[in-house]
């Protein structure tokens, strides 16, 4: 028996399939999917089965197999499947295709081994007459049903002598490391009349790979849809699929589902490999009725899918950017096909290329305009900072000073935006300008004030905080910019007995920390919660009355064709924070531009006129969705020959490729990370036929190159 074997070996540019022989003794344990154990080039590596086949033409230079990994196939049909679709889909090899479906315990690597934990359970086997206590033991296991050795012996010493006589027996399980704490009991509530018509008109495509586009405004009861819908899919027999954009989400959406459901399983970067191992199994075993995560668990082995529901679809964090730059919203899609199910993309801000493909009838489109129950819209203000920095003293302008001052005597809460986005505070030196750079990346670095570093937010490279410039030997060197710890400190300074705590990049670093942040301020420990962009989405915070967003037109400028949708989306989002239970919510937008349609609409809760609004733009600057955008990118640690073979490669797409705008070669930001240097090249196409075919040859042509390295980004978010 022979079998083609896929390996990761990524630094080769290598991608395809070896050939094994499997002696004898190996034949009967070699199934398709599984992993093998395989010699190559001195090394020992692991590999994906994809191919049995009995014979060879020639035979001489095969060599065996080592050893089976595993007894299950741990990429099935269908996981099969999607691997080759992305690799087909986004140019990106097989190998990262399958890796990036797997948690790291399933990858095809070698060195790290994330073991099963078992528990030993005691079980009786037949009775007998027994002592008083022998039988307590017996009346115990009778009423838990299942008990562990370790708890059984601790308090009654006979069980080793019953497990002797044969009366009770071991059974080795496997245990699962993550705990549920005690989950809060959520209210279910008889669907509005709008909710409703948006539930019945899913329910009656459950049969169907139909994709919905669900566009409802914050707090209009999405989540309370989703779970209905659910609740139908799982009494069908089936399962259900449910994305959130951030582990900051995932676990308030599970605290609501989990008070209604059973057999839940997350998937999320918060988990620790064991943690994540364990969900996986339970899922792959089918104990898992709902799974809920982040961007990967699109690939959670469920069988027999009854509904994949993408919450806060327009979000970036979807896009995966780095290979495989699979979107995992094109993947639920195939996941949709595969099972005939519905697809529901739900947000209260669309991106426009989702909105116009509703349009279009390519998702079907359903509304909700109202927030459910009786909550009402917030009250937006927009400030005018040019104005206001005249009186102000701090970064808080008069209005938001006021309206904070009112809420704490109120005893209610307050949320805090700082939008950091394009931006980030430095260290600068005012005699001659010079800023403090990471010697392996092109970027600035970002001053902590905690640790009295600079650190580099690419590669992590972190030094001292510099006093003198090394340039000019001045002394005068400033802080820049308002991060979010100096921000914390004017609070502090202006409203002295206040409880405020922060969520950002710093104080979220180790695990389980945001969701202590999102609890505590939860039960009301902190009065405000000063965050970045992690706050602004999906949070449900009943006692937040007031949403401050402190430089709302941060991200308005920076070089990007979205950086207007993002800024609409942003402050839609964290206003949507805001009075979410029956107490009315206000929302202060500080912004040097008041009078942006971004922000102007943003503040009208008015998405249809900023959709019409922005795609005028889009129409003139050939964005989409009138043109497709993808980037190819290309990377070298040797500048020289980067520079010349980035021009070689422009002009064979321009020979090649007719119906295509093609921009470039130019830098990407940042230009170099970890000493590699980085290129682009957009395309802005409306159709183009051959495009795969001949971006697929330039990567083969280049793939015996060491020295560079091409991927391609099809429409990529970070544009
Ligand atoms: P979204 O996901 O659209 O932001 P949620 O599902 O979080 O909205 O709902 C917002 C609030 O309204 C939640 O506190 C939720 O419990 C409540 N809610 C949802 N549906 C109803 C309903 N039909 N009647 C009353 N309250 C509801
Ligand atoms: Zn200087
Ligand atoms: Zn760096």
């Amino acid at each position: 028996m022979y079998i083609k074997v896929l390996v990761e070996l990524s630094a080769f540019n290598i991608d395809k399939c070896f050939t094994y022989h499997v002696n004898d003794g190996l034949k009967d344990k070699i199934k398709i999917g599984i992993r093998v154990l395989v010699p190559f080039n001195n090394q020992e590596l692991e590999g994906f089965v994809l191919e049995i086949i009995d014979e060879v033409s020639d035979s001489m230079e095969i060599k065996d197999i080592l050893d089976v990994i595993d007894s299950e196939a741990i990429l099935n049909d269908e996981l099969l499947w999607l691997g080759r679709k992305i690799s087909d889909e986004t140019l990106s090899t097989l190998i990262s295709s399958y890796q990036v479906m797997l948690p790291r315990a399933l990858k095809a690597k070698n060195g790290h081994k994330i073991n099963i934990k078992y528990q030993t359970l005691v079980e009786i086997d037949h009775l007998e007459e027994l002592s008083d206590k022998q039988q307590q033991i017996i009346d115990k296991i009778n009423e838990k049903g299942k008990c562990l050795y370790s708890e059984l012996k601790k308090i009654n010493s006979s069980v080793d002598t019953l497990l002797k006589k044969g009366i009770l027996r071991k059974r080795e399980i496997e245990e699962y490391r993550l705990n549920i704490e005690d989950i809060p009991r959520y209210p279910v509530y008889s669907l509005n009349e709008e909710q409703n018509r948006v539930y019945l008109a899913v329910i009656k495509e459950l049969n169907h790979a139909k994709t919905f586009l669900l566009h409802g405004i914050t707090g209009s009861g999405k989540t309370e849809v989703y779970m209905q819908i659910m609740d139908e899919v799982i009494k069908n027999g089936k399962t259900c699929l449910l994305l959130v954009p951030e582990i900051t989400l995932t676990n308030q959406i599970f605290k609501r589902i989990a008070s209604r459901f059973q057999d839940i399983a997350v998937l999320h970067s918060g988990l620790s490999d064991g943690e994540r191992y364990d969900e996986y199994r339970r899922i792959k075993k089918g104990e898992a009725k709902i799974v809920i995560g982040a961007r990967s668990s699109v690939f959670a082995p469920l069988e027999n899918i009854g509904v994949i529901i993408i919450d806060e679809c327009h979000t970036d964090s979807y896009q995966q950017d780095v290979m495989p730059r699979y979107s995992a919203i094109d993947v639920a899609e195939y996941r949709s096909a595969y099972h005939h199910c519905p697809l529901i993309l739900g947000s209260a801000t669309p991106t426009l290329l989702q909105y116009a493909k509703s349009s279009k009838g390519l998702y079907q489109l359903l509304e909700l305009k109202k927030r459910a129950g009786n909550a009402k819209i917030p009250e937006i203000t927009i400030c005018d900072m040019i104005k206001e920095k005249k009186t102000a003293k701090t970064i808080f302008s008069e209005t938001l000073t006021t309206k904070i001052k009112e809420k704490l005597l109120l005893g209610e809460q307050i949320l805090l935006l700082q939008n950091r986005r394009g931006y980030s505070s430095s260290i600068m030196c005012l005699n001659c300008g010079y800023t403090m750079k990471c010697p392996n990346c092109d970027i600035t670095l970002t001053y902590h004030k905690n640790k009295d570093i600079m650190r580099c937010h690419y590669c992590g490279y972190a030094n001292k905080k510099i006093t003198v410039c090394p340039k000019c030997h001045s002394e005068d060197i400033r802080e820049l910019g308002m991060g979010t710890e100096k921000i914390e400190e004017d609070i502090k300074r202006v409203f002295p007995a206040v409880r405020v705590i922060r969520m950002d990049l710093d104080t979220t670093s180790k695990k389980g920390s945001h969701e202590k942040i999102i609890s505590s301020f939860e039960r009301g420990e902190y009065d405000i919660l000063l965050g970045t962009q992690m706050i602004s989405k999906g949070l449900d915070f009943p006692n937040v009355t007031l949403v401050g967003i402190l430089q709302a037109d941060a991200s308005l400028f920076i070089p990007s064709y979205r950086s207007c949708e993002n800024t609409f989306d942003l402050i839609s989002q964290v206003a949507g924070r805001s009075g979410r239970n029956k107490r009315p919510g206000e929302v202060v937008i500080q912004t040097f531009n008041p009078d942006h349609y971004a922000i102007t609409l943003a503040s009208k809760n008015d998405y249809i006129s900023f959709y019409k609004e922005e795609m005028k733009n889009r129409l003139v600057g050939k964005y989409p969705p009138f043109f497709y955008l993808s980037q190819v990118i290309i990377k070298s640690r040797d500048y020289d020959f980067l520079s010349r073979e980035v021009n070689k490669i422009k002009n064979i797409l321009e020979s090649r490729l007719s119906n295509m705008i093609i921009i470039g070669p130019s830098t990407l930001h940042p230009f170099k990370v970890n000493n590699v240097y980085r290129f682009g090249i957009l395309l802005k196409y409306k159709k183009e036929l051959d495009l795969k075919k001949v971006l697929k040859e330039m990567i083969n042509h280049y793939k015996s190159n060491n020295k560079i390295k091409i991927e391609v980004s099809f429409n990529p978010s970070d544009i």
